[in-house]
């Protein structure tokens, strides 16, 4: 009778191994916060689950030559408490802190949100705001880095094979940058909270010039996959942070969401929560500036 296995790899090597040996039973196990809730409390027979957290040198989170690396086993709790993504990245710190409950943080990693590829999922639209690339191992040792829109492609749909696995996440960290991150959601518990709408906000900004030279502006949850929204970035470039700029930014980001959700009632809201989620969100990247 079959049972389940359960492997340990304990180097790249070893997952490299056991990845060439993965079908379609076979399962990659992060922290497990959306992998295990899936079996219901029993592992069926003939299933492997390939754990990650043996494997070595996956913990790392550190930057270098302006660019920071999150390794596969870095916990939600871990980027929300790190002082540098605190500092140059609030909109990662802020995301990973709003992560369901203490316990789910203390266990969940970002891969497993990019391989879950939920609509919902929070990470999703942070790191594309980043400009982040996921690193993936495949079966003969060899690497390949995706950005995110190559790597998430619909729901629950990812360009990954069933013998590859997500190393990590590297963020380009370009000199300061003001950013943040917010989301709207359903939840009887304010620690089970799924959001109905996110937005991330990253901007550069010219603080001698008091004026917003880059903006990369992130939707989520309200399409199969978060999204751009370059009309909001233009109206930001070379203007000055005010009510009014605010005021016209929630605006937009309103008719993209009114958009994406094609007029589907059950949606119908979201498009209210974005506009109000744009403002707070804007008002608190430029507190300083209103
Ligand atoms: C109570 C609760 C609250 C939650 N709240 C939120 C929330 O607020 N926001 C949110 O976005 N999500 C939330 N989640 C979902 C979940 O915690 C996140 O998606 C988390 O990032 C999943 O990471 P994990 O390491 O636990 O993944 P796992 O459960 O281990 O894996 C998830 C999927 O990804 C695959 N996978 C895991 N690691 C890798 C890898 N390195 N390479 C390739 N594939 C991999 C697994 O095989 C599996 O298919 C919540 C879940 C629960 C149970």
């Amino acid at each position: 009778m079959p049972s389940v296995r359960y492997e340990m790899p304990s180097d790249l090597s070893a997952l490299a191994s056991c990845l060439g040996r993965a079908d379609g039973n076979t399962f990659l196990l992060g922290g497990g916060t959306d992998l295990l809730p899936r079996f219901h409390g029993r592992v069926p027979a003939g299933t492997t689950l390939i754990d990650l957290r043996t494997v070595a040198g996956l913990d790392t989170l550190a930057t270098e030559g302006g660019v920071l690396t999150l390794g596969a086993n870095v916990t939600y709790t871990r980027i929300a408490r790190d002082p540098f993504v605190r500092d140059a990245l609030p909109c990662l710190a802020e995301m990973a802190a709003g992560v369901g409950s203490e316990q789910i943080r203390n266990a969940a990693c970002l891969p497993g949100n990019l391989a879950n590829a939920s609509p919902g999922g929070d990470a999703i639209g942070v790191l594309m705001a980043l400009d982040a690339t996921a690193l993936i191992l495949g079966p003969d040792g060899s690497t390949r880095a995706l950005s995110i829109p190559e790597l998430v492609l619909g729901i629950g749909r990812t360009a990954l094979s069933r013998q590859e696995a997500i190393l990590g996440v590297r963020i380009p960290v370009p000199g300061r940058r003001r950013s943040g991150f917010g989301k709207l959601g359903l939840g009887a518990r304010r620690e089970v909270v799924i959001a109905n709408v996110s937005l991330t906000l990253v901007f550069g900004f010219d603080e001698s010039a008091g004026r917003i030279d880059t903006a990369r502006i992130v939707v989520g949850s309200a399409a199969p996959t978060a999204y751009r929204a370059p009309e909001a970035e233009s109206l930001c470039l070379g203007a000055e942070p005010s009510a009014r700029l605010a005021e016209a930014l929630s605006d937009r980001l309103q008719a993209y969401v009114r958009e994406s959700i094609g007029g589907n009632p059950l949606f119908a809201h979201k498009p209210h929560d974005v506009k109000g989620l744009a403002l707070d969100l804007f008002h608190r990247v430029f507190a300083d500036r209103f």
